[in-house]
């Protein structure tokens, strides 16, 4: 098992952030950078077993965000910080932009009350455009479409290398990760928490919940009570062959509604696309099943948006769980008496607000007098590249053997995504640090050298069979 903590000399931790889900990583790399002893911990094997590990990935700019609401404000700083990092990191943008499309006149009326609030947001590129323009952008789109709202700077990005470049620039600088430690409790005497995980006891002056679906229950775990309910939120998505990329250039948004954003379609930065997301109800926070009439009614409104879509192979279906709440608004609260923060309820916006809910937490924890020495010159590595609009390793003349073939995966890089510190935990992890078995054939042919290359690496090997012990 991946494991990387190690008491510090005191044996006490600034900060445990419970959770390494997109904002458990960047909270983690945000406090490591400003001078902080952190420790994370995650239940799962890897990082990304919940929430985050299935998204639409696009990078919003925060045009129709709640106005002068904590979520605005993170997801636009958040968006501006992953712009200025993303090149020292190596992390891909897909500069897209994005529609908001109108397909009845009463859409193509309510057109106009997205344009003001974005600017009063203070994303003042958006514009109205008309049929024509929207045809001339978008030639595949249906001929049916009114009008439409352009959100120029609305992109698409890696949904999984993100987070991990995070999480590993904060361990590259010092931070410490320990998986499979499901926090169970804790007790705090005043000074410092000491938490209880499955893998034994830590200490640490400060929590920063981070725990997405399962947050109420560790505010709880820790505070007796939680002052905010999880009620997870299903999206479903079907994700069409490359072969259909073409189709599609500007994310395609519906005139929202009150419960959801709608459903999009939108190409991927892996060079696929992509309709969904489903916006369902349930109890269950492990189980983000998929059903085939839903996904029937995906595919059917995917092609209603754009009619090429209907010659399309299928190459994948998933869904994910919104960690939402009773309430809509993100719950970042500090206790300052229990030297205590929430990162609750960051249902449909974290991936692009994570790295300024980050920075909101460090100014809500650390204020004037408090705030610690910020690291000088901290250590960045870039990532390995997996967007298909980038160059990857497969194209350099030295790549070696190919290990799978559908998204061409090298041998190389799969090598380079075991290893230590932050090698992939279990198989999802691999798949999304690499993309081997995401493409067309779902690991049909390439499972078989995958489990060869990863025997031995983890305590489930992929190759063991049903009912084997
Ligand atoms: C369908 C869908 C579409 C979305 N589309 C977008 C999008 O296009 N753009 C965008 O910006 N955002 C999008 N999002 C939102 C984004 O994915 C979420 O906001 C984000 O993933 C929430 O991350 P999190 O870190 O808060 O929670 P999680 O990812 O759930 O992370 C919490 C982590 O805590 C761990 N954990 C739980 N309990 C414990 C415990 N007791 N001890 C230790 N660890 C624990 C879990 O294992 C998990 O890894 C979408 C979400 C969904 C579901």
């Amino acid at each position: 098992m991946a494991e990387t903590l190690d008491r510090t000399a005191r044996g006490v931790f600034d900060v445990c952030v419970v959770g390494g889900g997109v904002v458990g990583c960047a909270m983690a790399r945000r406090l490591t950078l400003e001078g902080l002893r952190v420790a994370l911990i995650e239940s799962g094997s890897d990082i990304l077993a919940g929430a985050s590990k299935a998204n639409s990935a696009i990078l919003h700019t925060g045009f129709d965000a709640p106005p002068d609401s904590v979520e605005l404000d993170c997801m636009r700083n958040g968006h501006a910080e992953y712009l200025s990092i993303r090149e020292g990191l190596n992390l891909p943008l897909l500069e897209t932009s994005a529609l908001v499309v109108a397909w009845t006149d009463d859409e193509a009326v309510a057109l106009d009350g997205i344009v003001a609030p974005a600017h009063r947001n203070g994303v003042a590129d958006v514009r109205r455009i008309d049929a024509d323009e929207l045809r001339s952008r978008e030639p595949h789109l249906s001929h049916r479409a009114l009008g439409a709202v352009l959100v120029p700077r609305e992109h698409l990005i890696d949904p999984w290398s993100a987070p991990l470049g995070y999480i590993r620039q904060a361990v590259d600088n010092g931070a410490q990760v320990l998986f499979g430690a499901r926090l169970l409790d804790g007790v705090f005497d005043g000074r410092s928490w000491r938490l209880r995980t499955a893998r034994g006891e830590i200490e640490a002056t400060t929590v920063v919940n981070c725990a997405g679906l399962f947050g109420d229950d560790v505010e709880r775990a820790l505070l007796g009570d939680s002052e905010f309910q999880i009620k997870p939120r299903k999206g479903q998505f079907v994700v069409f062959d490359k072969a259909s990329v073409d189709l599609v250039g500007p994310i395609l948004l519906p005139v929202p509604s009150a419960l959801t954003k709608g459903i999009v379609v939108t190409r991927t930065v892996f060079g696929n696309v992509l309709v969904g997301p489903t916006a369902e109800e349930q109890d269950d926070r492990l189980h983000p099943t998929v059903d085939r009439a839903s996904l029937g009614r995906l595919i059917d409104r995917a092609v209603e948006i754009v009619p090429a879509l209907r010659d399309m192979p299928v190459t994948a279906v998933y869904a994910g769980l919104r960690p939402a709440t009773e309430r809509k608004e993100y719950r970042i609260r500090r206790v300052a008496d229990r030297n205590y923060i929430a990162v609750g309820g960051i249902r449909s916006t974290g991936l692009t607000s994570a790295l300024g809910i980050a920075r909101h937490v460090f100014d809500l924890g650390w204020g004037e007098g408090n705030r610690p020495v910020p690291l000088v010159d901290p250590v960045c590595r870039p990532m390995p590249n997996l967007a298909e609009h980038l160059p990857r390793d497969w194209e350099s003349a030295d790549a070696g053997e190919i290990v799978c073939h559908c998204e061409r995966v090298t041998r190389r890089e799969i090598e380079a995504a075991l290893a230590q510190p932050l090698g992939a935990g279990n198989a999802g992890g691999l798949k999304r640090r690499t993309r081997a078995g995401m493409g067309r054939c779902q690991g049909f042919h390439c499972s078989a050298r995958v489990a060869e290359l990863t025997l031995g690496v983890w305590e489930v090997p992929i190759a063991k069979k049903r009912g084997e012990a």
